[in-house]
């Protein structure tokens, strides 16, 4: 992977310098060479034009008796060198015969064969001052025709380009070692560019790996806000999400296993029971005495009144598992409920002499609920309090309203829940001491239900915490009943 990434940033940084370079160099060369034919045709529009009256009027005057007109304007000539930019080397001037255009003077002897005839001298030669520059011409001129003394001339101005073009070769060779040198640093930049960007990589692909192999423990370092710290930060986001989500499917997985056992054992004791008081009735009727055989007939109609209230339970349960149970919501007086269920308690609460108070807060509302699944998880809590408190003891009913939801604490001075257990007790089949609770015919799946149930109505059940031996259990409904739909009107 290194190895990729690095030529694939060699590569973009080789093209990058070397288009930049090329239209640089372009650019810079072709500017060149537009000033200079620029400024050369702009000198000799200023040396004939309207500002420089003397020199044309130098040029046009001849003198008395003048034999050689040429030579006179080639001195008139020599002395605007300056102005003319005329270097003798690269930029000559000529004087040609007007009629000809054969060369008559210059400030370099002519050319062999004469001066080339140009478009300027053509133009110059019909009488017109030839200044029309040619991009593609290697050379710059410009012809001016002139009279004097009654012949007339032409004044050639030639400019070999020479001092554009070495310009240009200097800067061409100037932008080649630019470019070489600007080759070398971005492969060595390239070679710092691919470690800082493959090392994160390297190590995010290791920690990828890891958590390939199932190995959750290390989190990668984050080293840089740039995206690959992100992409680092949002794998150690998603690989913690992952460990959660296993560590929750392990879990789900353990309590379906649980479940299953715990429903084998729960049936295998009453069934094992009826088993052997059938068989012990089976094996000597006759041989018991009536009032026994009457008592084993008792115990097996008991367990199988036990195994089907476990079945129904459970049956419960797996209608709320699947989504299949729907509340029947309708509004009722919250106080109502907290009465009915008092007074249908009352009588056992008696039998164990607790003794039990209502305490209702006063304006107590309507709430839109599931009436009946309700009033099964205030009995399910109330008669908790009576089976886990020794006899005589004092169980308090307390119901209000907070905000916009109702609530019921159940407070009794029982035998209360170990610290240890406090969290399973919702646990389907938990129960802090398996041998009371079964004799008082409990199967360890009514909290369940009650949690269930509460839970469906977004309301909720909860151990509360107190100092005091026993345990306050408190329940809460919101007013409004269920906001997601998940009941109808009943
Ligand atoms: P069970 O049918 O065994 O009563 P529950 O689901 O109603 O099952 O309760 C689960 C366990 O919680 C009980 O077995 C008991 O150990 C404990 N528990 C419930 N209510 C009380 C209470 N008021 N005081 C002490 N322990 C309680």
């Amino acid at each position: 992977m290194r190895r990729s990434l690095h030529i694939k940033l060699v590569l973009i940084m080789v093209l990058l310098i070397v288009s930049l370079m090329v239209v640089v160099g372009a650019f810079l060369m072709n500017s060149v060479t537009g000033y200079y034919i620029d400024e050369f045709y702009e000198q000799m529009l200023a040396a004939f034009g309207q500002d420089n009256v003397d020199f044309v009027r130098d040029l046009q005057t001849a003198t008395e008796d003048e034999e050689d007109g040429a030579a006179m304007i080639s001195a008139v000539l020599s002395l605007y060198k300056g102005v003319l930019g005329v270097d003798d080397r690269n930029r000559n001037y000529f004087v040609l015969d007007g009629v000809t255009g054969r060369c008559l003077a210059g400030s370099v002897p002519a050319p062999e064969g004469g001066v080339a005839v140009t478009a300027n001298i053509s133009t110059a030669l019909l009488g017109s001052v030839g200044l029309a520059s040619s991009v593609t011409a290697d050379y710059m001129d410009a012809a001016i025709p002139i009279t004097r003394g009654g012949r007339s001339y032409i004044v050639y101005i030639l400019d070999s380009r020479e001092t554009a073009r070495s310009l240009n070769t200097e800067m061409f060779s100037l932008i080649m070692e630019a470019l070489v040198l600007g080759l070398i640093i971005s492969v060595l930049l390239s070679f710092l560019l691919a470690k800082t960007m493959v090392d994160p990589i390297q190590r995010l692909t290791r920690g990828i790996e890891e958590v390939a192999e199932g190995d959750f423990s290390r989190k990668l370092e984050v080293t840089s806000g740039d995206e690959i710290g992100q992409l680092t930060e949002s794998f150690n986001a998603m690989a913690q999400q992952l460990e959660a989500n296993i560590a929750e499917l392990e879990r789900a997985e353990q309590m379906r296993k649980d479940f299953v056992a715990n429903v084998s054992h729960e049936l295998r004791t009453p069934l094992t029971n009826i088993k052997s008081y059938a068989e012990t009735l089976d094996g000597g009727v006759g041989d018991l005495p009536p009032e026994m055989e009457k008592k084993f007939l008792g115990v097996i109609l008991n367990e199988s009144d036990r195994m089907t209230h476990i079945l129904q339970d459970l049956l419960t349960l797996s209608r709320f598992d699947s989504g299949r149970s729907e509340l029947r919501l309708a509004w009722f007086p919250f106080a109502k409920a907290v009465d009915d269920t008092y007074q249908a308690i009352l009588m056992d609460a008696q039998n164990h002499a607790h003794t039990v108070e209502l305490r209702l807060s006063d304006g107590l509302p309507q709430v839109r609920a599931d009436r009946e699944r309700v009033m099964q998880v205030m009995m399910n809590i109330v008669s908790n309090a009576i089976k886990y408190t020794p006899d005589g003891g004092r169980i308090v009913l307390s119901a209000g309203q907070s905000g916009d939801r109702v609530w019921l604490e159940v407070d009794d001075n029982g035998i209360g829940i170990p610290e240890s257990d406090r969290g399973r007790i919702f646990e389907r089949f938990y129960r802090v001491d398996k041998a009371r609770s079964r004799q008082s015919g409990g199967t360890g799946l009514g909290l369940s239900i009650a949690q269930e149930i509460m839970n469906q109505h977004e309301g909720g059940l909860y151990l509360v915490d107190k100092s005091e031996p026993g345990l306050t259990i408190r329940m809460e409904l919101p007013i409004q009943g269920p906001r997601k739909e998940n009941g109808h009107e009943g």
